[in-house]
């Protein structure tokens, strides 16, 4: 039986919309005492289906970010108050936040075929003046090497679990294949769309500008996968998706969908700071490597992981440089040498204008956190330096960071980028 076309259009229509976060508040936490921590990171911990914390509960004294429901308002505020934190409300209405941000959202790839395009004579869409959907990526990579070809090699990593590409960009003058490897990636978590704003930016820069920093490509060779989550990607972007998305969009055994990928990597999982609700932001899913898109950026590691001095992994947000571990308080053998490398980079971003970044272990600096993809690069693939980049911002706009912060974020990180490409040379 066929619906009636009309009643068809209503139910299309009413299935239609993004999901909506009316009454939401992301709220500034501070536990004071251990005895308050310990309460927030049950809630992270255990109702992570409920609160969405925008950043881990790190320490006692630590700010905290956590996207609260209307629901659960009252809740949350008497729990805040017997527990003694410290809380404020930091935004008042996320959807309303949302909705000041489609502003800074290209228009979707294919309504902008055959149109002429802004950038000039540019044979891509990406300008990173707003943020740009997956078609729009997959086009800017293919004609970097449609135009670049004795620099810019692009395979596939894979598919994802809806069946999208998982793009490797390599970027090499050639050679025997003995140079030094840098391996960077972003978007894993699919709302910080700054992260995939980056790493296209960074590969633009590596070729397009080239003859300004040669040695930068002529010494290293760089795999660079600029869209780990395609699916959750695209799920941000959709009308009918949920701009606060995170993981990925593989179905569990019950209703809810998704698994952290970020909390997937087979190196200490499972062993805390992950969650074992299928509804929970940070669900480690139901096995090490249980995911297609984890699997893939394995592979594509494991293939350079003899050459690669650096792994970096671009996310947003909270303005830290990270270094291993996550699993534990306990710091690698090797630290200081992370650290030191770290600071030099990190200077330098700084200088550009200011932006203050912290540096430090995962697990020091934002709490537990196991099964996360740089441990896994280097307590698995053997990388020395692995490094969580947490960009932009420290939160006042938080995932929805605005579009006329894109090119500033990325030429200061890029200046830190740069400090250790420098270092790779010499290794
Ligand atoms: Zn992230």
């Amino acid at each position: 039986m066929r619906l009636p076309l009309a009643l068809a259009f209503f139910v299309a229509s009413v299935l239609a919309t993004q999901r909506r976060y009316d009454g939401y508040q992301v709220y500034e936490v501070t536990a004071k005492n251990k005895a308050s921590f310990d309460v927030l990171v049950k809630l992270y911990n255990e109702r992570s289906d409920i609160y969405d914390f925008w950043t881990e509960p790190r320490n006692v004294d630590f700010k905290t970010d956590v996207m609260v429901p209307p629901a659960y308002t009252k809740t949350f505020v008497n729990l805040m108050q017997v527990f003694d934190m410290e809380y404020h409300i930091k935004i008042a209405d996320v959807q309303n936040e949302i909705e000041q941000s489609r502003k800074d959202i290209a228009p979707p790839l294919k309504t902008r075929k055959g149109l002429s395009k802004s950038s000039g004579d540019s044979r891509y869409s990406l300008d990173w003046t707003s943020y740009s959907d997956l078609p729009a990526i997959y086009e800017f990579v293919n004609e970097m090497a449609a135009t670049y070809p004795n620099l810019v090699t692009v395979t596939s990593a894979g598919t994802s679990y809806e069946g999208n590409d998982m793009p490797l960009v390599k970027i090499s003058t050639g050679g025997s294949g003995e140079k030094n490897v840098i391996f960077a990636e972003g978007g894993i978590h699919a709302r910080e769309w700054i992260a995939p704003a980056y790493v296209t930016w960074m590969i633009r820069e590596l070729v397009e500008n080239y003859a300004a920093h040669p040695e930068y490509v002529d010494n290293i060779d760089w795999y660079i996968m600029p869209i780990l989550n395609p699916d959750g990607y695209t799920y941000t972007f959709s009308p009918t998706g949920d701009r606060l998305w995170r993981k990925n969009r593989a179905p569990n055994q019950g209703i809810c969908v998704g698994t952290d990928l970020n909390r997937n990597f087979d190196f200490q999982w499972n062993t805390g700071g992950s969650s074992s609700l299928e509804c929970g932001e940070t669900y480690h899913g139901g096995a090490p490597f249980s995911q297609v898109e984890a699997r893939n950026v394995r592979d594509a590691i494991l293939s350079v992981a003899n050459r690669t001095k650096v792994y970096f992994s671009f996310h947003s947000y909270g303005q830290y440089w990270l270094t291993p571990w996550g699993y534990t308080s306990a710091l690698p053998d090797d630290y200081q040498d992370l650290f030191d490398l770290a600071q030099s980079a990190v200077d330098k971003l700084t200088a550009v204008e200011g932006t203050p970044y912290k540096i430090g272990s995962s697990t020091n600096l934002l709490g537990l956190a196991s099964g996360c993809s740089d441990d896994w690069a280097k307590g698995g693939a053997g990388i020395k330096y692995s490094y969580t980049v947490e960009m932009r911002d420290k939160g006042t706009f938080g995932f929805q960071l605005p579009a006329n912060q894109i090119l500033p974020n990325n030429l200061e990180v890029w200046e830190g980028v740069k400090v250790v490409a420098e270092a790779v040379m010499l290794m």
